[in-house]
């Protein structure tokens, strides 16, 4: 059994996950943690009492609780902090929070690799997005010029998602860079052209409604391919998060990517 805390266990996400977790028979939920606190956390998901209280206290749960694996999904401007946090009391995590810089992922790594203690990110843990992503580096081969469209519901808090870095950053590793559209062009409105990763342009959509959807569009002479993902409800997500709880205290360091697992 792996013995997991579930950090922001009152959010959309968090409670997904304490769900997943407690209908899991290798894992077991041993903290969670949010903001507020005091309730039961299977009561807060709407399942009979689990034993296990939700704190407001994360180190302190780190010590009474035990767990060797935090699931992290809270908000963009914490979740290195936590990171940190759980590296240094020797729990991995296992962060859904986007949101990270670069350098930030930089961090962790480091520290991950100074204590001994493996830890892992997934900008997106839904097992479609991630042949999404896969797909989309294969047919840049062929199609290299590309922009991405992703659509997020109004409570998101960072733009471009990490999903759609990600999928640049993925693209990035077989298509030269190059500015795409014409050379003379001329936003009349800033902003108008979206994002620019290396000539990639990431375009943000925040309506209520959506839960978490993407198009990766290619264009060549005469043709568009369009691969598009949609995750119409957070249990999307939760066959990742499961394997990540389970396949962490095996890896070494930082891995970033679901697909890493797979
Ligand atoms: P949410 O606002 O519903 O939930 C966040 C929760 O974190 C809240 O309950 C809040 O009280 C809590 N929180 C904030 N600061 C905290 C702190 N310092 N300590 C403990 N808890 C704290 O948000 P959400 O929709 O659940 O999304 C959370 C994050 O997950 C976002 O960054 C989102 O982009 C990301 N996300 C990732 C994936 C993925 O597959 N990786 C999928 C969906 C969402």
């Amino acid at each position: 059994m792996t013995k997991v805390l579930v950090n922001g266990a009152c959010g959309r996400m968090g409670q997904a996950v304490v769900k997943a977790v407690l209908s899991d028979d290798e894992l077991e939920l041993v903290g969670a943690v949010d903001l507020r606190g005091g309730m039961d956390a299977g009561e807060l998901v709407g399942l009979p009492k689990a034993g296990v209280t939700v704190t407001t206290d994360l180190v302190k749960t780190f010590d009474d609780a035990k767990p060797e694996v935090m699931v992290d999904f809270t908000r963009p401007d914490v979740v290195l902090g936590n990171a940190l946090t759980a590296l240094k009391n020797g729990v991995s995590p296992v962060i859904g929070t986007t949101g990270l810089s670069s350098d930030d992922k930089e961090k962790i790594k480091k520290l991950a690799e100074e204590t001994g203690t493996p830890a892992f990110i997934a900008p997106n843990f839904a097992i479609g997005a991630v042949l999404m992503m896969v797909m989309a580096r294969e047919a840049a081969k062929y199609l290299p010029d590309v922009e991405i469209i992703e659509l997020h519901h109004d409570k998101k808090l960072d733009a471009p998602s990490g999903t759609a870095i990600q999928t640049a950053e993925m693209i990035g590793e077989v298509r030269r860079k190059h500015k795409q559209g014409h050379p003379d062009e001329k936003e009349k409105l800033a902003g108008a052209r979206g994002a620019d990763i290396d000539g990639i342009r990431i375009h943000s959509v925040r309506l209520p409604g959506y839960v978490a959807h993407q198009e990766v569009i290619f264009g060549g002479l005469g043709q568009t391919l369009t691969i598009r993902h949609d995750s119409m409800d957070r249990e999307s997500f939760m066959p990742g998060v499961v394997i990540a709880c389970k396949k962490i205290r095996s890896l070494k360091g930082l891995t970033v990517g679901l697909e890493k697992l797979l």
